[in-house]
């Protein structure tokens, strides 16, 4: 029998090179990183029938780069321990603490909530009894700002999340569409100008058209507001868009199989995703995915 001397292409050969690099600069040494996690494993009801563990081993950090945040996104099937990521970030019970291994914000033992993070979720989290503009400056009125510094501020995010600052900021929450009420979330949590974003699907529940928009605008505030941006999602298009770094998670109990880059949008959601690079960079995560489940048997 002859053999070829040629190799036999492989269709998946130049997806499996890594993607393009970001052009993002190295951080300063000596600081100390946004949010670093070392092995960090969750089991929640330990001890008991119903014990399971979400997260393992999980080791990642983010550095600080002055004036830029980056946008993680966090990818990976539903269970696997993104939502618990988040919140060990956000110290948020009963994902915080950790079982083992440590989550520092900054350098610092993440403890419990703080300031320097604001979250948004998939469901709408807003007062229902308060207008928007009530809504938005309610993290300033928590701080003791005076109402009309507030609301004058209040009214500047309303604008900024492409709601009309007259008419929608006097609407209650019941008045507006899913789109609507996640731009207030996030006109929310930026009024506070927290060091880093947490966002748990946030756009999850809206139309797909909705969720291009409401992409776009999340880049445009991002690239003003310098806050590193964690971005939970298990739709790849998604994660490709936005993502600088794409942490791609396992199967339960998720662990980190695969840090990918991609390289910032300058293109409108719609004409990103029509682009041959695009489709490129979600076939070779799709391919990973689809890797993974066969080994773990789930094909
Ligand atoms: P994802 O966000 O990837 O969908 P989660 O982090 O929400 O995953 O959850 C991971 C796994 O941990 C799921 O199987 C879920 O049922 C379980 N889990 C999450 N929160 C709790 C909890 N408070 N108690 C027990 N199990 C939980």
């Amino acid at each position: 029998m002859t053999q070829s001397s040629d190799p036999v292409p492989d269709p998946a050969a130049k997806l499996t090179a890594a993607p393009e690099e970001r052009t993002i600069p190295p951080a300063p040494e000596g600081r100390p990183h946004v949010v670093e996690f070392h092995n960090v494993t969750k089991t929640y009801a330990a001890g008991t029938s119903r014990e399971y563990t979400a997260i393992k081993n999980v080791t990642f950090h983010v550095a600080d780069i002055e004036a830029i945040g980056e946008l993680i996104c966090i990818l990976g099937p539903s269970g696997c321990g993104k939502s618990t990521v988040l919140k060990l970030i956000a110290g948020l019970e009963p994902q915080h603490p950790p079982t083992i291994g440590d989550v520092k914000v900054l350098g610092q033992k993440v403890e419990g909530p703080g300031s320097d993070r604001g979250m948004v979720f998939q469901e709408y989290t807003a007062f229902d009894n308060r207008t928007v503009l009530d809504n938005v400056a309610f993290g300033l009125e928590c701080r003791g700002v005076p109402r009309a510094e507030r609301h004058e501020q209040a009214r500047a995010w309303i604008e900024k999340v492409g709601l009309n600052p007259k008419k929608d900021a006097l609407k209650f929450p019941h008045e507006l569409s899913g789109g609507m009420r996640q731009r207030v979330a996030i006109a929310r949590s930026l009024i506070l100008n927290p060091r880093i974003l947490l966002m748990d699907e946030p756009f999850g529940a809206l139309d797909p058209m909705t969720r291009l928009r409401m992409q776009d605008l999340l880049i445009k505030l991002w690239a003003e507001a310098e806050a590193t941006v964690f971005f939970v999602t298990h739709s790849i298009e998604e994660a490709v868009f936005l993502g600088d770094r794409i942490y791609l998670f396992s199967n339960a109990p998720g662990t980190i199989i695969e840090e990918v880059h991609a390289p910032r949008p300058n293109k409108s959601a719609v004409e990103s995703q029509a682009l041959p690079e695009f489709s490129e960079r979600v076939k070779y995560i799709r391919q990973k995915i689809a890797a993974m489940e066969e080994q773990a048997g789930i094909i």
